[in-house]
């Protein structure tokens, strides 16, 4: 009997994933996408098919299967900014981007269109094969670029389940076991108005913020990761008030740091050092007031190497693919993380490189998407035959 993964229709894969990327999904406005890929669930022949009220999809193969892995991707984009003919979902030659072989471009087509066409093709393989023990749910949500993990959030807490998970997220082919965390931290000056003809007679909350971000650009140290790598901690948005358009000194300065962090680094603590370069400041002047609240939280992802789902993901990768990676992570965040809030472990693998998600060079290899198919049919063998 054919393998799972030789049984893919390529032309389809590439047709579904060019179908997707014409289709606009910015977050809160995937309902048109997810009508696609729920047709291309039925089409395939998924067992159960559903919509909720997110726009989340959510389709099943063997429903009551055991173990059910879960393919999970989004099928949100970010905003397209200036890049030229975002929907076009052309076929280029991927070398223009310094990419091999031909790719497809689009907004999208990295994070994630390309991902979720070889997850939603690669779980249809599992039908009707005989001897089926497990089951796989392809979970294709809406609502993952805002950032907290909403759509996926939402199909967890309403009843979708599985033994593990693999997170589709473009890892350049390798398999990914995390990645940081991060905390927009809001830190918010005092002064005092007067009027801006006489700055004098006022103290300028903006002033008192400049040595802040300068001691913050260049004292803080922060730790890193072997494999989630370094911290970073850069300012993200400042705001003033009462603002220009009444000649005020202003009395109150707010700026946003975003510091992503690594598993296990607490809130208490990343605010403990953030007031701790506040207090050199206050040291050197007196009138100096900083206060600091935490405004989102986005968590890491973690999952040990030795798991052995990390494991049975890097031997269906080598099966496939030939040779041997030694597993990585990812810069940007994912919904990973509110997978394994839920107790289902999940690791990382999808096509493409981060790097060109929200880009204006958005492009997904043509290989790297039906090799990834390959990769996860493999996986679905393994793990429910
Ligand atoms: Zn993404």
């Amino acid at each position: 009997m054919r393998t799972l993964a030789s049984s893919l229709d390529e032309r389809e894969i590439i047709e579904f994933t060019q179908q997707m990327i014409r289709t606009p999904s910015l977050s809160g406005e995937e309902a048109n996408v997810a009508e696609q890929v729920a047709a291309e669930m039925n089409r395939l022949g998924y067992d159960r098919v559903e919509i909720d009220d997110r726009h989340n999809v959510i389709g099943y193969i063997n429903p009551g299967g055991r173990p059910m892995v879960m393919l999970n991707g989004h099928i949100d984009h970010a905003g397209v900014g200036q890049m030229k003919d975002p929907f076009s979902a052309l076929i280029v030659d991927g070398s223009r981007f310094g990419s091999s072989g031909d790719a497809i471009y689009g907004r999208g087509a990295c994070d994630m269109k390309g991902a979720v066409a070889a997850m939603v093709h690669a779980a249809a393989t599992l039908k009707g094969r005989p001897g089926l023990k497990g089951g796989a749910v392809v979970t294709a949500v809406a609502l993952e670029e805002k950032g907290e993990g909403e759509g996926t959030k939402h199909v967890l807490s309403h009843g979708v389940r599985a033994d593990f998970a693999v997170c589709g997220e473009a890892t350049g082919m390798r398999v990914n076991v995390g990645h940081r965390g991060k905390f927009n931290v809001r830190v918010t000056t005092r002064g005092r108005t007067s009027h801006a003809c006489s700055p004098d007679r006022g103290i300028n909350a903006i002033y008192k913020m400049g040595p802040f971000l300068g001691r913050l650009q260049t004292e803080y140290t922060l730790p890193s990761h072997a494999i989630l790598g370094q911290c970073t901690c850069t300012v993200v948005d400042i705001m003033a008030s009462p603002g220009w358009t009444s000649p005020t000194v202003p009395d109150s300065c707010s700026v946003i740091v975003d510091r992503r962090t690594l598993p296990g680094e607490t809130e208490e603590q990343v605010l403990a050092e953030l007031k701790q370069i506040a207090a050199r400041v206050a040291e050197k002047d007196p009138q100096f007031r900083a206060h600091m609240d935490i405004v989102t939280r986005t968590s890491p992802m973690w999952i040990d190497p030795s798991n052995p789902i990390v494991q049975r993901v890097e031997q269906a990768r080598s099966r496939i693919l030939g040779d041997q990676q030694p597993v990585g992570a990812w810069l940007f965040g994912t919904d990973a993380p509110y997978i394994i809030e839920q107790g289902i472990p999940c690791v990382g693998f999808g096509p493409g490189n981060e790097t060109f998600a929200h880009s204006e060079q958005d492009h997904v290899p043509i290989k790297d998407v039906i090799d990834a198919a390959r990769v996860y049919a493999q996986i679905l063998e393994d793990q429910c035959l």
